[in-house]
């Protein structure tokens, strides 16, 4: 799909029914590497047209051989699709950060990892089974099956491409739907990438459709398509709220996964040493751009002044610098929106009145690269009500809030609009599942932070999102339930015949 490519710039074209095709106004617009803040990257800035052809290839696919296939086959082809996306892993590794300037160590071990969603779910492909019901009725055989939703839309935010795509496409693939993936205007290419593995992997034509754009000009006229059965969606609350009012207006399917501001909770009874590290990797790990970073630390009261002392020592040593460099421990912000966000919030959080103790500026080396940094930050003197402690920054900023006890710990936990993650660190294990128990969160993680894999469901609480991706449920998301009834004697009632 690369049409041309320099090393300077590179033109791709999107992916409709197994063709390579540019948008239908032949426009374009460009994808910027956040290091160098130059563009590397052209792509076609589909609209409402380009909407409507992939829906109509992906609704034909359905119909035709990807339909007639079984479950088992399926699973062939998504094992396949796996293993292709292995041995590229590292070239869409490359891809990504040069779209969003995570580490590429990061990236790596990330797209390494996606394989794992499209063998587990290739695995479940033909487990999608349904139930004989043991009826209350005399001469009456019941049953269920599970069919294929139809055609979904997959949507994606820019922080994590292929990891947010895989969770969509392989469960949905895998129970028999059909595909446009939209992935966000900043991280295009690998998508496009993954539409060429799919097409290699033996995906037929037009069953993984992937469309580039914007969300207001390509997205939505994909989410309110007639023919779109499910929109899964990742991205900011306001894009996740407008995906829900218009697929609501068709009555259709939504999973939302958005924000966060998910509290990293520090006992004094928790191995410190270990807690330091969670900490700085809650909210420093991808510049702080992760929907579950820990972006609240509370700190028992008794250790919180030397507790951060330690966060604000480790934080400070970070190697701030270019994302491909192996040594690199913080990359830049992806976005000229989200760097702008952040700043904004630095500010915000100072005219509050809350103290800035580590970073709190654009981070001065970054004029040597041409892209955007913001030093990590830390905050303390935060109250729970302050802007900075209830609205995302997505970005490296922390708030350290003391607490005295475990009840207060809960309530200022789940004092948040939002309820995606949260860090319990301790080693009372009693305490832990008590706490566990209590935070009003779709993750909870005991002395570990950030961990999630395909066999684990994911997903928010309140304003964290609708709905839950990965494990085994996740199946269950991409079908509907028929319920069939058979009378098995040679008699039908007389209607006129009560009883
Ligand atoms: P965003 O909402 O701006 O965009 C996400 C995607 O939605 C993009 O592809 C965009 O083009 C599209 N979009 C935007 N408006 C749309 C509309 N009206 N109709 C259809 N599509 C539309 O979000 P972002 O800035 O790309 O991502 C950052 C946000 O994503 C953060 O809030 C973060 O917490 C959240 N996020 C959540 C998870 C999770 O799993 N919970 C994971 C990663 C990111």
């Amino acid at each position: 799909m690369t049409i041309a490519g320099n090393e300077a710039m590179q033109d791709f074209l999107m992916l409709i029914d197994g063709q390579w095709v540019p948008a239908a106004s032949g426009e374009t617009f460009e994808s910027i590497d956040p290091y160098t803040g130059e563009a590397w990257a052209r792509l076609p800035r589909g609209g409402a047209q380009d909407a409507d052809r992939a829906v109509a290839a992906a609704d034909r696919a359905g119909a035709g051989a990807w339909g007639a296939m079984t479950a088992t086959a399926r699973g062939h082809i998504l094992r396949r699709f796996g293993d292709l996306i292995a041995a590229n892993a590292d070239r869409l590794a490359r891809i990504e950060v040069r779209d969003n300037g995570k580490l590429l160590a990061e990236m790596s071990t990330q797209v390494s990892y996606v394989p794992q969603w499209f063998y587990y779910y290739a695995g479940l492909a033909d487990k999608v089974q349904g139930a004989v019901i043991p009826i209350d009725k005399a001469n009456t055989f019941n049953f269920t099956k599970h069919e294929p939703l139809g055609v979904c839309v997959a949507i994606t935010a820019w922080n994590s491409p292929l990891l947010l795509a895989a969770y969509k496409l392989a469960p949905g693939l895998a129970a028999g739907n059909t595909f446009v993936l939209k992935p966000s205007e900043f991280t295009s290419a690998s998508a496009l990438e993954l539409g060429r593995l799919a097409g290699e992997a033996g995906l037929p034509p037009g069953v993984l459709n992937v469309v580039t754009g914007f969300g207001a000009e390509i997205g939505e006229p994909l989410v309110a398509h007639p023919k779109v059965a499910k929109i899964a969606f990742t991205g900011s609350e306001g894009g996740g709220q407008r995906v829900a009012e218009t697929a609501a207006r068709g009555f259709k399917r939504v999973t939302l996964e958005l924000g966060g501001k998910s509290p990293n909770i520090v006992f004094a009874d928790a191995d410190l040493d270990n807690a330091v590290k969670g900490v700085v990797s809650g909210f420093m790990s991808a510049t702080g751009q992760t929907c579950v970073a820990g972006s609240r630390l509370l700190v028992e009261r008794s250790i919180h002044d030397a507790f951060v002392e330690r966060v604000v020592g480790y934080a400070r040593t970070a190697r701030i610098g270019d994302p491909m460099e192996p040594g690199t421990q913080v990359g830049p912000v992806t976005t000229r929106p989200q760097y702008d966000k952040i700043l904004h919030y630095i500010d915000v959080a100072r005219r509050d009145g809350a103290t800035c103790v580590l970073g709190g500026r654009p981070w001065p080396g970054a004029t040597a690269s041409g892209g955007l940094f913001v030093e990590p930050t830390i905050f303390t003197g935060v109250t729970n009500d302050m802007r900075i402690a209830q609205e995302e920054v997505f970005g490296p900023v922390l708030a350290c809030i003391p607490f005295d006890d475990e009840d207060d710990a809960v309530a200022i936990a789940n004092d948040s609009a939002y309820g995606l993650a949260a860090g319990i660190w301790t080693r009372d294990m009693g305490r832990a599942l008590r706490m566990s128990d209590r935070i009003k969160s779709g993750i909870v993680w005991v002395n570990m932070y950030r961990a999630v894999s395909y066999m684990s469901p994911f997903g928010g609480y309140k304003r964290s999102g609708l709905g839950y991706e990965n494990g085994m449920d996740a199946v269950r998301d991409y079908v509907r339930t028929k319920s069939v009834w058979i009378n098995t004697s040679d008699e039908t009632p007389d209607p006129f015949v009560l009883g």
